[in-house]
């Protein structure tokens, strides 16, 4: 369903009334990552709560209502010459359908950006949502510094859809970086290793690190070699410049220098191009320094992966076709042990129907988690079978 903004109260009630289930949802271009939703389920859709609220520069604040496309709010901030510095939406960088900033925080999952400007929660610094009886809150405010009620949003970045719909959002903007430059080694584990751990301890600050292996590299029509794609901003030219001649002098690695179109050009051609809808599609988490170790697995045969060597955050998928589509359910859940064993986590956002895994394990926390939910949804309606955190009984598979 997609209610008009004057309509969503009274369908909520009404479904609250009902005790009918129902999932919140943004555009609805990834309502089917993770875990099913158990059982008949009405899909309500934020794509009619679209549009700027308010935005003031000189603050570098700005309000939109949910069901914004991403594309629209990083467009109305840079003819202010600012930007929301989170990656374009993973798989499909430049359709307004690819995703909005509701769904961007209701799943709380990062790029590469966030290397140096943190994660999506750090961006969020009010909320408007709608509980599962039909009433309303606010949290946060409308100004960077704020101490006002609750910090809800932390608590709905990552949510899934479980705690409540999101119905209007203040993000944190900041001025876009007038120059960028990308440089790319290609060479061994070891090789790229050593030199991602300096530039985490240097005084450099890129925007991102991203590592990518062998598959992915080829993909994007690049020798099919392990590389490290780092992304450098500066407001000056001679600064850049010399960041780059550091990393040149650095590394015995041949460097490439790429400037912005062209590195874009090979993110959009490796993300884009082979991760339509992939067969498998996995984030995988390791702790930084232990990131070698992973990209050196040989049950990531098969898989294109890109992680961030700041965070130990990524992603890993299959193309639709061909050799790569072999990949097994038993080497996924080897993957996940492995993961485990090195500080982290996997989770399955796509899989084969077949395949039956469970989405995420549980966490530590669950019975909080689970406590939290019973404050928030209390009869239990929003996306059921689907809490981040409390893996999902197969039995509802
Ligand atoms: C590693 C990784 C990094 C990513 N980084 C980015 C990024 O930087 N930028 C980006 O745009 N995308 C990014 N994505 C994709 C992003 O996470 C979302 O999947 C996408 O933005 C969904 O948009 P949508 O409007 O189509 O949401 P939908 O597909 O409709 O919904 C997605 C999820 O959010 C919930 N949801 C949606 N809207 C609301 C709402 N208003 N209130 C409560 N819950 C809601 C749904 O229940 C569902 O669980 C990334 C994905 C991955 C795996």
């Amino acid at each position: 369903m997609r209610p008009e903004p004057n309509e969503l109260q009274e369908l909520v009630r009404d479904l609250h009334g009902q005790g009918s289930a129902w999932l919140p949802a943004g555009l609805g271009s990834r309502l089917d990552w993770g875990p099913p939703v158990a059982g008949p389920c009405t899909v309500v859709s934020c794509a009619a709560l679209r549009g700027v609220r308010e935005f003031n520069p000189g603050d570098f604040t700005i309000t939109v209502a949910a069901g914004t496309p991403l594309v629209e709010v990083q467009e109305a901030l840079g003819h202010h010459g600012q930007w929301l510095s989170v990656d374009a939406p993973w798989g499909d960088r430049q359709s307004a359908a690819a995703g909005s900033i509701g769904g961007l925080v209701a799943r709380g999952l990062a790029g590469g950006y966030r290397q140096r400007y943190l994660g999506v929660r750090d961006q969020l610094i009010g909320l408007e949502l709608m509980r599962a009886d039909g009433v309303t809150a606010r949290a946060g405010g409308k100004v960077v510094k704020n101490v006002a009620g609750y910090d809800l949003m932390r608590l709905f970045t990552g949510s899934w859809g479980s705690l409540g719909l999101i119905t209007e959002l203040t993000l944190r903007t900041l001025p876009r970086p007038p120059l960028r430059r990308s440089v790319c080694f290609q060479g061994g584990a070891d090789d790229l290793a050593g030199l991602s751990r300096w530039l985490l301890g240097s005084s450099l600050s890129p925007e991102r690190i991203d590592w990518w292996n062998g598959s992915l590299a080829a993909a994007a029509g690049l020798a099919p070699e392990p590389l490290l794609l780092i992304g450098l901003a500066s407001v000056d030219a001679a600064t850049l410049q010399e960041q780059v001649r550091c990393l040149q002098e650095r590394s015995t690695l041949p460097a490439r220098v790429l400037d912005a179109a062209t590195t874009g050009a090979w993110l959009a051609h490796a993300r884009g191009a082979t991760a339509a809808a992939p067969t498998w599609l996995l984030r995988l988490g390791v702790s930084p320094d232990r990131l070698e170790t992973l990209m050196q697995a040989p049950d990531l045969a098969g898989l294109a992966v890109d992680m961030a060597a700041g965070s130990g955050l990524g992603l890993a998928w299959t193309g639709t076709e061909g050799p790569q589509a072999a990949v097994t359910s038993a080497q996924v859940l080897k993957l996940r042990r492995l993961c485990t064993q090195l500080g982290g986590h996997l989770t399955v956002l796509r899989q084969p129907p077949e395949a039956g895994l469970p989405a995420w394990l549980d966490a530590p926390s669950r019975p909080l988690i689970e406590a939290i939910k019973r404050r928030f949804d209390p009869a239990g309606q929003l996306a059921p079978g689907r809490l981040p955190g409390v893996a999902q009984r197969l039995s509802t598979l």
